[in-house]
């Protein structure tokens, strides 16, 4: 790293645009936990059984695999500025549909709306952010990004808190998100498109412009060379089918690999069924919905921990700790139902979870996913990686009770937690180090190995 601290300092409209393009995380965050508060108030209302219900909280989940698959493909195309565009009106849309429906089927219908922004979100955002910061700050922006995902989640956790003895309270829920849509929606008009698109779609000036703006002279010229080189010297085809070719196997499998791992090592399970889980560890009601809040929180808090060290340290030792740590922190919730400890027990050890989760996985997660491919291919690769993500989420989110309420507390624990080791096993032996290298670097890492 060069130490040259005038050039390094981080230009103002940089972490302008970085914040409205991350707000898509915000976004991402309040749809996925909103539900949770949610679900008592709609299932009587709509009179759903526990099937139905199982279904009103994963249709936005099905809608978000179809988002991420669809937003690579139309952002390579059109932009990621044009198609975040769409997504926040898509956001506002659902917020208010969903909180003024009448019958399950529109509920549905603007809840897998809703999803397919949320999957567009979970692309667009990191990959915009990815492809404007400066290499050297990279890992913290995109941890930011997680940052806004569980600031959206604890917003909701709030508003549906502070919500709870309110008339009409479950539409009230849905319709606060309008407003962060909105915001975001007209926060957008005010971004440029990104420099890395704008170079590979043959707008030069453009992209010198805009990379002006947010680089100092001598980094916007490293920049676009490396664009070029790696644009040249690369894929030269990005259709689909490259994704597959033997020269991007490795990173595929990592990527995918890390996918499914991030997910079914539970973190939607704590997320989405937080009280549940409380109530069958013995806890009444009320404080299980008061600690969801504190779960909230923590989610929120050590997010922080990952955004300092995520730039420092590097990603490869953090997902390695956060490994060893939620492992240990499932067994620890395993054993507490397998010796029916005190509730007490159980909450330590889910608060110790989310935080092994916030401060050292799920920011590197979409980090890597935003910086493992290659340029040309790098829209369809985070698509195809960010799908297998939902597929993997709206399984876990779908069996969960199911798998709890037959296995029990124990042995489901007990079973994310070899997750957790698999996990630990497979990045310690495949995952490269990335931290510092310019995007173009990591396309070379691939090439020598
Ligand atoms: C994951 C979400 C999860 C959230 C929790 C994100 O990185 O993608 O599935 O709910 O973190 O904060």
């Amino acid at each position: 790293m060069t130490k040259n601290n005038t050039n390094n300092k981080v230009k103002p409209y940089l972490i302008f645009i970085s914040i409205i393009a991350m707000m898509g995380g915000l976004m991402f965050g309040f749809e996925l936990a909103i539900i949770s508060g949610a679900v008592p108030f709609i299932q009587e209302y709509f009179n759903w059984n526990e099937l139905e219900l199982g279904w009103g909280v994963s249709s936005l989940l099905l809608g978000a695999i179809v988002g991420s698959l669809l937003s690579g493909f139309f952002a390579d195309k059109y932009g990621r500025k044009k198609i975040l565009i769409y997504m926040a009106l898509l956001f506002a849309i659902s917020c208010i549909g969903a909180a003024q429906s009448h019958t399950t089927l529109s509920f549905i219908l603007y809840r897998i709306i809703g999803g397919v922004s949320v999957g567009a979100a979970s692309v667009l955002s990191p990959m915009y952010v990815a492809e404007v910061v400066p290499s050297r700050i990279r890992g913290t922006m995109v941890s930011i990004y997680q940052l806004s995902i569980t600031f959206g989640i604890l917003t909701s956790y709030l508003i549906n808190y502070l919500l709870h003895d309110v008339e009409n309270n479950w539409r009230w829920m849905f319709a606060s998100g309008a407003v962060p849509s909105v915001l975001f929606f007209i926060g957008l008009f005010f971004i440029p498109e990104t420099p890395r698109w704008l170079l590979m779609h043959g707008y030069k000036e453009r992209a010198q412009k805009v990379l002006l703006k947010i680089n100092n002279q001598e980094e916007a010229n490293k920049e676009i060379e490396e664009i070029e080189l790696s644009d040249k010297a690369g894929i030269e085809n990005d259709g689909i089918g490259k994704l597959f070719s033997k020269k991007l196997r490795k990173p595929l499998l990592i990527g995918l690999f890390l996918a499914v791992f991030v997910q079914i090592t539970g973190i939607n399970t704590v997320i989405d069924y937080a009280p549940k889980i409380l109530l069958a560890a013995g806890f009444q009601i009320k404080s299980a919905l008061l600690q969801t809040l504190l779960i909230g929180i923590i989610n929120f808090l050590s997010t922080f921990i990952a955004i300092w060290l995520v730039d420092k340290v590097g990603r490869k030792p953090l997902y390695m700790v956060g490994s060893v740590s939620m492992f240990i922190s499932l067994l620890l919730l395993s054993l507490s139902f397998w010796f029916n400890l005190s509730g007490i027990f159980a909450l330590i050890s889910i608060l110790l979870f989310i935080a092994s989760f916030a401060a050292l996985i799920g920011p590197i997660f979409w980090t890597l996913v935003s910086e493992l491919f290659p340029n040309r291919i790098r829209g369809k690769a985070i698509a195809v990686v960010s799908f297998t993500q939902w597929v993997a989420t709206f399984l876990i989110v779908l069996l969960f009770p199911y798998v709890l309420k037959n296995l029990g507390g124990a042995l489901t624990f007990f079973i994310l937690s070899t997750m957790s080791l698999i996990q630990l096993v497979v990045v310690w032996r495949w995952l490269p180090e990335t931290k510092g290298k310019t995007l173009e670097e990591i396309e070379g890492l691939w090439e020598k190995k």
